[in-house]
């Protein structure tokens, strides 16, 4: 007997149908003998319909509103999953994120989990049903709801399989595994029988959108293995673990693209030491975490810096920099948010000069202009105008892949 953790995401709960495919597929589990502890999503567009009522009543409701709005979508999928596998007779409860003691940090819309308590699963555990918890939601110390950002019913997934040390954590989703890149924009993309915590932790930060990046971190720290697969095929999906078996030696893992991101350009800052300090100071005080930072070299005493955010950060960005114009004593400040970050992503990188390069000659045959460029250990990733992204996805992908 095993204790497995189950998430299914929006698109396999999306209706009656979906649900009663799933509500079997969790039942089939159970029936098996193991003890099954299921995460759910918002069914299908639930969270966007809810952001845009909201937006239609106010379109700057306060976070915590928005947090009370938005977790109501992952009770209804709860709720329903109750009442298909009730219909099975099989024994299940559903629990919010409260209810199971997913205590989170203040920060609506973007929480983040610091302890399970996980009792009240275990004793309905221990009475042989099966649970059934709301996904992407918590509980900050103001008793309030909070949510983990979009996309995180995945880590909700991964931190119950921790707290209640399951052998394994299974990320239902609408493709069949983690692939080379995202096989609905690349038709040839390949499919990985296992990816270790690194690499998929990089293609997740850069955008790969089939794990929550949190998730991942916190399945790495606590070496808690995921496995990736499909709710609709039945076939074996991925396996996210520490270490894994290369039978062909494959040096690049993917390539991801992110088109949430803003770049913000400071013009005519003074080129004398401490500006870079005094930018992203202000920056880090305002807690927006900057990416890509790109300095011009400094012609006739001033210089430009250009960095890139996330979407979600830019107005805030913003504002601290004009707030402090005067301070900084730059010309103007520029935001371009038609820019996308495309990256290739592979562990076998270090040993392999020349990655860069063959990346570059694929954007260069295609034609796209390169804007910024950073690298690490285990990826090299570009900015350009957001309108080549998927020309460039594909281009480099062919490059490697072939
Ligand atoms: P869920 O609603 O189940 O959480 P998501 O939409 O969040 O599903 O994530 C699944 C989607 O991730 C897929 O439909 C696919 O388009 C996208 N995706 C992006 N990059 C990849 C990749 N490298 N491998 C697999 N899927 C990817
Ligand atoms: N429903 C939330 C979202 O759409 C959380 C999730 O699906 O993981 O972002
Ligand atoms: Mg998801």
């Amino acid at each position: 007997m095993a204790l497995i953790v189950q998430k299914f995401g929006g698109s396999s709960v999306a209706d009656a149908e979906c649900i009663r495919r799933v509500a079997k597929i969790i039942t089939g589990t159970y029936k098996k003998g193991n003890q099954v502890v299921v995460v759910l999503s918002a069914q299908g567009d639930t969270t966007d319909d809810l952001l845009e009522k909201a937006a239609e009543i106010n379109p700057n409701g306060s976070k915590r509103e928005m947090d009370m709005l938005l977790n109501t979508g992952e009770q209804v999928s709860i709720a329903l999953m109750a009442m298909a596998i009730e219909a099975l007779g099989f024994p299940v409860v559903s629990l919010t994120g409260w209810q199971v003691g997913m205590e989170t940090t203040a920060a609506y819309g973007a929480a983040r989990i610091k302890k399970v308590s996980g009792t009240r699963v275990q004793e309905e555990l221990d009475q042989n049903k099966i649970v059934l918890v709301a996904g992407f939601q918590g509980i900050n110390k103001y008793g309030d709801v909070t949510t983990l950002g979009r996309g995180g019913s995945d880590t909700t997934a991964v931190a119950l399989a921790v707290a209640l040390k399951a052998d394994i954590c299974e990320i239902y989703t609408d493709v069949d595994g983690v692939y080379s890149a995202d096989p609905r924009k690349v038709p040839n993309a390949r499919k990985m029988d296992e990816i270790t915590f690194d690499e998929m932790l990089e293609l997740a930060s850069l955008g790969a959108q089939v794990l929550h990046n949190r998730s991942v971190e916190m399945a790495k720290r606590y070496n808690m293995n995921i496995e990736v697969l499909s709710s609709f095929t039945g076939a074996p999906g991925t396996i996210v673990k520490e270490a894994v078996k290369k039978v062909e030696k494959t040096y690049i893992s993917g390539v991801a693209q992110d088109k949430n991101i803003a770049r913000i350009a400071l013009v005519g800052l003074k080129d004398e030491p401490g500006m870079a300090y005094k930018v992203f100071n202000l920056l880090a005080r305002e807690k927006v975490n900057v990416d890509i930072i790109l300095q011009s070299i400094g012609r006739a005493g001033s210089k430009d810096i250009s960095f890139t955010v996330d979407k979600s950060a830019a107005d805030a960005a913003y504002r601290v920099l004009m707030d402090n114009q005067g301070a900084l004593a730059y010309d103007h400040v520029d935001i371009n948010t038609d820019v996308a970050k495309v990256s290739v992503v592979g562990g076998g990188m270090v040993d392999n000069p020349g990655v860069a390069a063959t990346m570059f000659e694929a954007l260069y045959e295609a034609h796209i202009n390169i804007r910024m460029i950073s690298t690490s250990e285990i990826k090299v990733s570009v900015l350009i105008d957001k309108e080549d992204t998927d020309r460039a996805v594909a281009a480099i992908h062919a490059k490697f892949f072939g």
